[in-house]
């Protein structure tokens, strides 16, 4: 079997532009895929993936991240992973209650000085390097934040 044997014509679902692919199923499920898929040409996923990361930076920008600084790539997934990681934040956050005022305020500091220095954070590098943070490690870090401010 040569190497051709793999390669399927497919069409861009966004420019229509045709382009080939390889396959590796059997030549019955590989038809079925060339049918089925939506296919994007590799200008279309470079692009759709820089709009992806432009449209996180804006919204991050909005609540006080710069952007960040690296290979387009690099920044492409940092800024995943710095959307999924205000979400967790934000997730904690919403997870509190509070039985007086004073203890809410505090724990509102806390999230503000916690925010803070993950906005210090504009190498995409460390928000990779640290993708694997917990809703608990962020918790724990509030903890500590909290008592450095009673
Ligand atoms: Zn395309």
């Amino acid at each position: 079997m040569t190497e051709e044997n793999y390669n399927y014509d497919v069409r861009c679902h966004t420019c229509f532009k045709k382009f080939i692919v390889q396959l590796f199923e059997s030549h019955e499920k590989n038809l079925f895929l060339v049918d089925k898929k939506d296919w994007y040409c590799d200008s279309c996923k470079r692009a759709y993936f820089k709009q992806q990361t432009e449209k996180l930076t804006k919204s991050h920008a909005e609540i006080g991240f710069t952007a960040l600084e690296g290979t387009p790539k690099r920044i492409s997934w940092a800024e995943k992973i710095r959307a999924e990681l205000i979400h967790k934040v934000d997730f904690l956050k919403d997870s509190l209650r509070f039985s007086e005022e004073k203890e809410k305020e505090t724990s509102d500091l806390a999230f503000s000085l916690f925010l803070l220095e993950w906005q210090k954070q504009t190498d995409a590098k460390w928000w990779i390097d640290n993708r694997k943070t917990t809703v608990r490690d962020i918790s724990d870090r509030i903890k500590e934040i909290t008592e450095t401010i009673q």
